[in-house]
């Protein structure tokens, strides 16, 4: 397993200059070594935005998509507005690191390297009015054996109307924000339910999405997805599998979905950047169809090269 590329970014918004002293607008920094500080808002009070980034073979093929989601996220948090073009660079140096690194590696030959490249940006050190941000690229966690086998879900009430990201927008639904660890804790009350994974509902019934994934669904024939007004971050992955889908000649949309829609659904899928499509086989303890030729083919699509 190669090493992973951290690059420090030292120009990671507008109207934010290189720090005295520093020439580059990112660098590359050793992960071995502190990079951080404890009074960085990003690790006192999860005060931040990501993004995870998946490459396949080199290409990042939503990176686009994925600064535009950072972007929207940090003005949510009335962060500073990213410095796009520095973002890219230094995603790309980052890439081209971590692809170096991975062909020096012994083990490289056998597989081609998959990425995960995470993005941060925090509110920074406590009164500095400076943010952070940094790119790590490391290899991806393997999720051949999960794309195939699937997953068991439970759905679980994320206690919020499906209205709440316009009467409570402090909550930050809809941002990728550093604060996950109620998405954990989701996960690990799925764990204590017997299943691998959950799906979030409203306090009002509506499907949402998973900790860490959109969520698909498909009813005779038809799919959908439930739309980014009710609160939930709106997916890449789940974009670039409807264009996939409507190519193919189905009909997909973004829908408010009733959690009846869900117990109705002839098949589920969760999607997500290096996940890619898993399908549900179990959805809070009713079986579910799983079509592995048309999940094959959309991970197919979602890990090719081209831009979307
Ligand atoms: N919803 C949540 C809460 C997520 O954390 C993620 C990804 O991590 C997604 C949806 C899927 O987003 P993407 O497909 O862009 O990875």
């Amino acid at each position: 397993m190669s090493a992973p590329v951290l690059i420090l970014v030292n120009k990671p918004a507008v109207g934010i200059d290189v720090p005295a002293g520093t020439q580059p607008e990112f660098e590359r920094r050793d992960p071995g070594e502190p990079q951080l500080s404890v009074l960085d808002l990003g690790t006192t009070r999860g005060d931040g935005v990501f993004e995870t980034v998946m490459v396949s073979e080199g290409r990042a093929p939503a990176l686009a998509a994925h600064l535009d989601r950072f972007r929207a996220s940090a003005l949510l948090l009335d962060l500073p507005e990213p410095d796009r073009e520095v973002w890219g660079r230094a995603v790309e140096a980052a890439i081209a690191a971590a692809v170096a690194e991975a062909e020096a590696a012994a083990e490289a030959a056998a597989e081609p390297a998959v990425l995960a490249v995470k993005l941060v940006l925090t509110r920074g050190i406590e009164g500095s009015g400076r943010p952070t941000g940094w790119v790590l690229a490391q290899p991806a966690r393997d999720f051949t054996a999960m794309r195939r086998e699937g997953v068991r879900v439970v759905t679980l009430d994320r206690g919020y109307r499906h209205d709440v990201a316009s009467t409570s927008p402090w909550l930050l639904q809809g941002a990728k924000t550093l604060s996950y660890a109620i998405n954990t804790a989701a996960i690990r009350e799925a764990l204590r339910r017997g299943a691998d994974e959950v799906v979030f509902t409203s306090s009002d019934g509506f499907v949402l999405e998973a900790p860490t994934a959109s969520v698909l669904l498909r009813e005779g024939g038809r799919f959908s997805t439930p739309s980014a007004e009710v609160g939930i971050l709106p997916g890449t992955t789940q974009r670039r599998a409807f264009e996939f889908l409507r190519s193919r000649g189905h009909d997909a949309d973004a829908l408010r979905l009733r959690a009846s829609d869900l117990q109705r659904a002839d098949a589920v899928w969760l999607v997500s950047a290096v996940r890619q499509a898993v399908p549900v086989t179990e959805l809070d303890g009713r079986a579910l169809e799983v079509d592995l030729a048309l999940t094959d083919d959309l991970n197919a699509y979602l890990s090719a090269r081209q831009a979307s």
